[in-house]
């Protein structure tokens, strides 16, 4: 498909980038402020689970990827579905 007919597309069915409003993550914004609090606050075992989440808070701020995309951190096959889909469909 021609970029021109996608944009032609996606003005007329209201998506693509000029139509997606929500909000991406962002390094130093206020959820990531929040976390790294919440996270000082917390007991050791808790401070290990809440900085698992900051750090993947932050893999979707740099990767520029909304929070209800998946991002894909497995290196092995079985280690995540998507991962295995993927193989699939390349076989
Ligand atoms: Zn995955």
């Amino acid at each position: 498909m021609t970029t021109t007919l996608r944009r032609w597309l996606n003005a007329i069915l209201h998506r693509g980038l000029s139509h997606d409003t929500t909000p991406l993550p962002r390094r130093s914004d206020t959820f990531d402020h929040w976390l790294r609090d919440q996270r000082e606050k917390a007991d050791p075992v808790a401070w290990h689970v809440i900085d698992g989440l900051l750090d993947t808070y932050r893999l979707h701020a740099d990767t520029g990827t909304p929070l209800n995309e998946h991002i894909c951190t497995c290196r092995a096959i079985g280690e995540c579905e998507c991962y295995v889909e993927a193989d699939r469909r390349a076989s």
